[in-house]
């Protein structure tokens, strides 16, 4: 027997038909004697729609409708409120469906169970998970349904954990757990080169390493949340990503009880046998850019800028910084999430006169393309070779940022397709 965490996302949840034909890929893993949480995420398209109807209350529209009418810094607690409840219904839903079956099974709430997280309201993260009751009755034999995505905050109120925060969920869980595997189930059979949705020639990887699948999913592979390959990295979590889309009855061609052979199995990097250079090739279309023209250039700016914005719970990913000619001045660029775009914006103009600058732009036609490989350790020439094959088809980088593992570019969003087939076929990786 084995303790396993299945995680579902919002398509393989996305109405009573799906929910039953999750319900028969638990059936088959409780059949098999396995103990199972299972978590859940919202119906797709549902989170979406909760956020809508919450900026639509505030009076607030995105910046992609016309310009924010509003401010954009609305009561995040609410928010929470109101975006935890899809999952709440998937949830309830997939207790009854497999009840219906003759699973014994239970839905739980994030604060009942409890999932304890800090008070970083909307992007919350996960403090501690109290499993004792959910773990007594999944060795029982009842499979605990969890709804994903939320928890509880300090003062008792429910908290979001960022969306695709699910994929968190499921793995935190899994690790309080000490489960065996933490399979995430979705719409696709595992982990891509890049997005199969945009390069038909992508192929599956088997395995991949934490360090990549962190890198991938931090530059824009949206298949598992960033928080959630932290977690899995740092508690030794081994995920595997496989499809919900495939028949329930039928194991495949793979192990059903390693996964080996049914989906790509993340772990550590001393787990994989082949390595190529490039493993693979993000991409992110959901950052906007940041420019404050004519900073100050004095110790203490770049300080006066980011730390209102950490302090609004707004991350900053690449950051570029122009000293001007006069060198007393400087322009500074960075990219933030287009979500947090307003909120971004809206932060730095209360700041104006503490940071001092002559202007303020955002824009969100950018997107951030990426190649990534632990390969790159070791050789010498990728960034060259990446740069040039990029300039060869005309498109003009705007920034650079690099890890050990790592190179992204940020480039005019309407070449964002073609640079990703580009350096796809550039380091090997067409179907294969
Ligand atoms: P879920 O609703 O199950 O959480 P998501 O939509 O969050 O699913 O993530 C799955 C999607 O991630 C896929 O449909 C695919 O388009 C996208 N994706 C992006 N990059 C990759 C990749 N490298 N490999 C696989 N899928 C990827
Ligand atoms: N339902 C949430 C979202 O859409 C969480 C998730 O799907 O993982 O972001
Ligand atoms: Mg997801």
């Amino acid at each position: 027997m084995s303790l396993l965490v299945l995680k579902f996302g919002g398509t393989s949840v996305a109405d009573l038909e799906r929910i039953r034909n999750v319900a028969a890929h638990v059936k088959r893993e409780a059949d098999a004697g396995h103990a199972c949480a299972v978590v859940v995420s919202a119906m797709a398209g549902q989170t979406n729609q909760l956020v809508s109807w919450v900026e639509e209350a505030w009076g607030y529209k995105a910046r992609s409708q016309n310009g924010a009418e509003a401010s954009a810094l609305y009561d995040t607690r609410e928010y929470d409120a109101v975006v935890s409840s899809g999952e709440q219904v998937t949830s309830g839903l997939l207790a009854l469906v497999l009840q219906a079956m003759g699973v014994n099974a239970r839905s739980w709430q994030g604060w009942q169970i409890p999932v304890r997280t800090d008070a970083a309201h909307r992007a919350a993260r996960i403090t501690g998970i109290d499993v004792i009751e959910i773990k007594d009755r999944m060795l029982a034999g009842e499979v605990a349904v969890v709804a994903g995505f939320q928890g509880i905050a300090p003062g008792n109120r429910i908290a979001t954990l960022g969306r695709g925060g699910s994929d968190t969920s499921a793995v935190a869980l899994a690790a309080a757990l000490q489960a065996d595997r933490c399979d995430i189930y979705t719409d696709v059979d595992g982990v891509y080169t890049t997005d199969p949705r945009v390069v038909p020639k992508a192929h599956r990887l088997d395995r991949i390493s934490y360090e990549e699948m962190l890198e991938m999913a931090s530059q824009g592979a949206k298949v598992l949340q960033t928080r959630s390959v932290e977690l899995a990295m740092q508690r030794g979590v081994r995920v595997l990503v496989r499809s919900s889309f495939e028949a329930p009855d039928l194991p495949g061609n793979g192990n059903a009880e390693t996964g080996e052979g049914i989906g790509t199995l993340v772990c550590h990097e001393d787990e994989i046998v082949e390595q190529n250079v490039v493993s693979g090739i993000a991409y992110a279309r959901d950052e906007a850019k940041v420019t404050l023209l004519k900073v100050a250039d004095k110790p203490g700016v770049a300080a006066q800028v980011f730390s209102p914005l950490a302090d609004a719970h707004i991350n900053v990913d690449m950051i570029v910084q122009n000293v001007s000619e006069d060198g007393r001045s400087t322009d500074l660029t960075f990219t933030v999430q287009s979500a947090d775009l307003d909120r971004a914006l809206e932060v730095l103009t209360k700041a104006k006169d503490a940071i001092g600058y002559l202007d303020l732009r955002g824009s969100t036609d950018i997107a951030k393309v990426s190649a990534i490989g632990v390969g790159m350790r070791s050789h010498a020439g990728v960034a060259a070779q990446m740069f040039s094959a990029l300039a060869e088809k005309g498109i003009n980088i705007e920034a650079i940022s690099t890890s050990e593992i790592k190179i992204s570019v940020l480039i005019d969003a309407a070449y964002a397709e073609l640079a990703v087939r580009t350096l796809h076929s550039l380091f090997g990786l067409d179907g294969r």
